[in-house]
């Protein structure tokens, strides 16, 4: 068909929003996304208001023939919310949250992040499963599925979602729930971005407040023991139980011995959302296995965990991941991660291995997009560093820690946990529910104007 060439100007009559433009005050900020790896230069970053705003950005790019980015918090390790010569619809203006104690609901922008709707849900005693950093964004996390402290309780956060509000490739503003669009609806919750814009999410809440948990350090000689023990409690402590075993070298905070700044330790960070009590027994099962090096565990707001990572995680570093998924951890598998954690390479750096069982299993696996409910475990071998020169030493750590886990793991990985030369294996990452997400995709964006992420072909 025929390209109508549209100057910006004529878009930014169109909206409300901002249109920043390369060589505008902001564009240096605005071409950034979480990952300092990423150096691309889009055409135009429109900070969008609303669904009317987002509608005219996806006509303008469609029209003119460009390059589409959704970007909602702008966290994802390949750099989806932004791209050379892309119109970037950004949704970080979008972080209205609005909670319904009563109806123990709550619906937030398409941009907000996790600190924002947490501090939100909180106020009122509530919160949902997000991820373990709270500067991620609700839109990309719960999208492709969204793993975190609170999953083994209350499901991922798709498992969640009530309802969206859909801007479709045409332009259209839909609501998708179990009654509307409820094809849609399906692919949402695990087939990441590649439906829609959505620009509000609904979510049901759980009555969640003070937590205990924090982070304990053991020496490095005593992580067998810890990881078995991880594994006891996975397969056997109630669902109030959450958190992950990590390998992490011990930043300079207060509660570490000054001696021990630096050194390497099996990091786990419980998170119990029972009474205090209890969750002091169990935590102690885990005290009872090695002895403590150092530890921060203790009763504190659901917030305050989900946010006591961010400070190490700034953004702008480099960042380059792999992702498996598993569904028995044996003792070979914990022999890999032993040796492949023992060698992480810096302070940021790390390896999450999080526990997908408990309510997350409670899900059919045709239910919803999410393809993995058979397996327990999802790694996440994070490299995270602040200079380029390091790229080599570092990616190759990961690659080389993915490579030793892989005869113990299960097909595929989580897409939220993928790197940019992992587009190939989407298929096999969005797992049992692949062809079900092309025909849903056929259907609500058969030219694939949402390109930018983990993608699935129409
Ligand atoms: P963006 O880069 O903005 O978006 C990611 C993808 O989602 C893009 O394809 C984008 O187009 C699409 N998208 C975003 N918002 C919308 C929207 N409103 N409508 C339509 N499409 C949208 N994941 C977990 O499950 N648990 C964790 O604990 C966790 N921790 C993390 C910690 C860090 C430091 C980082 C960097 C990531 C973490 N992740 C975690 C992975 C995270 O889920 C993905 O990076 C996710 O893509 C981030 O979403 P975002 O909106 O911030 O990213």
């Amino acid at each position: 068909g025929t390209v109508t060439t549209q100057l910006p100007g004529t878009l930014a009559d169109r909206i409300r929003g901002q249109v920043i433009r390369p060589g505008d005050d902001d564009y240096e900020q605005a071409r950034r996304v979480y990952n300092g790896m990423i150096d691309a230069h889009p055409d135009l970053v429109v900070r969008c208001t609303g669904p009317d705003d987002v509608a005219a950005v996806l006509r303008y790019a469609a029209e003119n023939g460009r390059d589409l980015a959704v970007r909602g918090g702008g966290h994802s390790v390949p750099g989806f919310g932004t791209g050379d010569g892309a119109v970037v619809a950004d949704l970080s203006l979008m972080q209205a949250v609005d909670v319904d104690p009563a109806s123990r609901t709550a619906t937030a922008g398409g941009g907000t992040t996790w600190g924002r709707f947490n501090d939100a849900t909180g106020a009122s005693g509530l919160a949902t499963t997000g991820g373990i950093i709270s500067t991620t964004g609700i839109g990309g996390l719960t999208l492709g599925g969204g793993i975190g402290y609170l999953c083994r309780g209350y499901g991922l956060s798709c498992d969640n979602l009530l309802a969206a509000e859909v801007v479709t490739a045409d332009g259209t503003v839909v609501t998708a729930d179990e009654n509307d669009n409820s094809d849609l609806f399906w692919a949402l919750r695990g087939g990441g971005g590649n439906f829609g814009v959505v620009t509000r999410f609904t979510y049901r809440l759980h009555p969640v407040e003070t937590i205990y948990g924090g982070p304990m350090f053991f020496e490095l000689s005593d992580a067998t023991a810890v990881f078995q023990m991880f594994r006891e409690l996975v397969r056997e402590a109630p669902r109030e139980f959450g958190g992950f075993p990590a390998f992490q070298m011990a930043p300079p905070l207060p509660f570490v011995p000054e001696d021990r700044v630096g050194d390497t330790f099996v990091l786990v960070v419980p998170c119990w959302t029972g009474s205090q009590a209890e969750g002091e027994r169990l935590v102690d099962r885990i005290r009872q296995v090695a002895p403590v090096v150092a530890e921060h565990v203790g009763p504190m707001p659901y917030a305050a965990l989900n946010s006591a990572f961010d400070p190490l995680l700034p953004p702008g570093l480099q960042n380059y991941w792999k992702a498996a998924y598993a569904t028995e951890l044996t003792d070979e598998a914990i022999a890999a991660h032993v040796e492949h954690g023992s060698r992480v390479p810096n302070t940021q750096s790390t390896m999450h291995l999080y526990p997908i069982n408990g309510a997350v299993h409670d899900v059919a696996p045709d239910a919803t997009a999410f393809g993995h409910r058979d397996a327990t475990w999802a790694a996440n071998i994070a490299g995270f560093w602040p200079d380029p020169a390091d790229n080599e030493a570092n990616t190759q750590w990961v690659r080389d820690y993915y490579a030793a886990i892989t005869p113990h793991s299960a097909a595929g990985g989580y897409t939220n946990f993928a790197s940019g030369d992992d587009g190939h294996k989407a298929p096999e990452n969005y797992g049992a529910n692949y062809e079900r997400l092309r025909a849903v995709k056929r259907t609500y964006d058969p030219g694939n104007l949402f390109h930018l992420n983990q993608n699935i072909r129409p």
